[in-house]
């Protein structure tokens, strides 16, 4: 007899959390569960379909999924196919790294217009999650608002800026390619509530923004001066300052150089959203898109001693993807000392039927045949059906 862990949600800190309690335990029996048929949470749904380099980490957790005692469990989805408690019981450990995935809201009058998207809605959609198959019409979509100050708005400006050439070898959904190829934009403008010595984008991030064929990023010089919090550690601090000399040479670019232009907005914090325009301390800008990148929130789970939160379900969307690889393997240590004191319970096995490894190796085979012919990493399938179809094909 072994002691079986259950991990629910097969994102980066689910298998970083699973790796952990390997290295230390590789008799352990482990059940991966996803909602999806397909694992890798946001690595799949979330980093951006041009930034492949990223994605590359799947690699990793494929390595996890081929152990023999690792068994992947997808399109079942806690809390509606299995509860909480079932697990508990049937279990000796539940860790759940079940991300977040609700957009944050703004709380200003117009949030709830059509135009405005959250930015998880908007990214899923062209990352092709099953849920999220209709996005915006950007058919007459001349100005896009995108609120926020970290990487995700830099990721959607970036999406919407970059040319068809630029994202010819990317994995975004064919239909959502074609409609920002197709759509008649001409601004985005990135806007912060705070002054740009405070913006947590990462410096690479930013300096692409200065490297798009058909975009062009400006800046006001004014407050480029600012110094970052001297009370910040040393790490922030420097980064800071690059981003402050990256939008220097942003400040130095003229509006209009190129088809659309790209305008970083500081120290504007949004007060309404109306139909065609976003309201801001600073004067209204007009906004045929709004999309908000202000972060997200999670659904409850149950606390209790014998489950582990890891992930952005732990300590809310902050972090990349290796920040969690740290975190998890420390959840790892203090789940293997909470079952060292423990005998495995005894009992069957609960799992229904579900996708396993090789049902999304199936899908996966079946996305990168199909990219391949188009010379993209894969074309992703986007429909449930399709999915569970490809996934259950013998
Ligand atoms: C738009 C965007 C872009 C990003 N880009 C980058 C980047 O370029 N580089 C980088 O390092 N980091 C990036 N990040 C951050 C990175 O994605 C996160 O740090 C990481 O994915 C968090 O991992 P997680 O495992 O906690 O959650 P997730 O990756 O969200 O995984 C959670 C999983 O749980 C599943 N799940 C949820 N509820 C249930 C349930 N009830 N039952 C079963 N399964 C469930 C979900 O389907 C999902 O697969 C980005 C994030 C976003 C939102």
């Amino acid at each position: 007899m072994t002691h079986r862990v259950a991990i629910v949600g097969a994102g980066p800190s689910g298998f970083y959390a699973a790796d952990g309690m390997l290295r230390a335990r590789p008799d352990l029996h482990i059940d991966i569960i996803d909602r999806l048929p397909t694992p890798y949470g946001l690595v799949r749904a979330g980093v951006a379909p041009d930034h492949q380099g990223t994605k590359a980490i799947v690699r990793q957790f494929e390595r996890l999924l081929a152990q023999p005692d690792v068994r992947f469990a997808g399109n079942l989805e806690i809390g509606r196919d299995l509860t909480w408690d079932e697990l508990n019981e049937a279990y000796d450990a539940v860790i759940v790294a079940t991300g977040m995935t609700i957009d944050r809201r703004l709380g200003i009058p117009g949030e709830d217009l059509p135009h405005v998207w959250g930015s998880w809605r908007f990214v899923a959609w062209l990352n092709g999650h099953p849920d999220f198959r209709t996005g915006p019409d950007l058919s007459a979509v001349r100005s896009v608002a995108v609120i926020g100050n970290g990487n995700v708005a830099l990721d959607v400006a970036r999406l919407l800026a970059k040319s068809p050439e630029e994202m010819a070898r990317s994995d975004i959904v064919p239909e959502a390619g074609a409609a920002i190829a197709a759509a008649p934009l001409t601004d985005i403008y990135v806007i912060g509530r705070r002054g740009p010595e405070h913006a947590s984008f990462t410096n690479n991030e930013l300096a692409e923004m200065g490297r798009l064929t058909r975009a062009v990023a400006v800046t006001d010089a004014a407050g480029l001066d600012a110094a970052p919090p001297a009370s910040d550690p040393t790490p922030e601090r420097l980064r800071k300052a690059k981003n402050l000399d990256i939008l220097k040479g942003f400040a130095a670019n003229q509006a209009g150089a190129k088809p659309l232009t790209v305008h970083f907005l500081f120290g504007a914090a949004p007060v309404a959203i109306h139909a065609a325009e976003i309201e801001l301390s600073t004067g209204r800008l007009p906004a045929d898109l709004v999309v908000t990148c202000i972060g997200y929130e999670g659904l409850p789970f149950p606390r209790r001693e014998d489950v582990f939160p890891v992930g952005w379900a732990r300590r809310g969307p902050t972090g990349t993807i290796p920040t969690n690889r740290a975190e998890s393997h420390a959840v790892a240590q203090e789940v293997l000392a909470f079952l060292k004191e423990r005998d495995p319970k005894s009992g069957p096995d609960i799992l229904p039927a579900a996708i396993d490894a090789a049902g999304w190796h199936r899908i996966d085979k079946q996305e990168v045949a199909a990219g391949a012919a188009a010379g993209r990493p894969r074309v992703k399938l986007t429909d449930w059906q399709a999915l569970l179809d490809v996934a259950q094909a013998d």
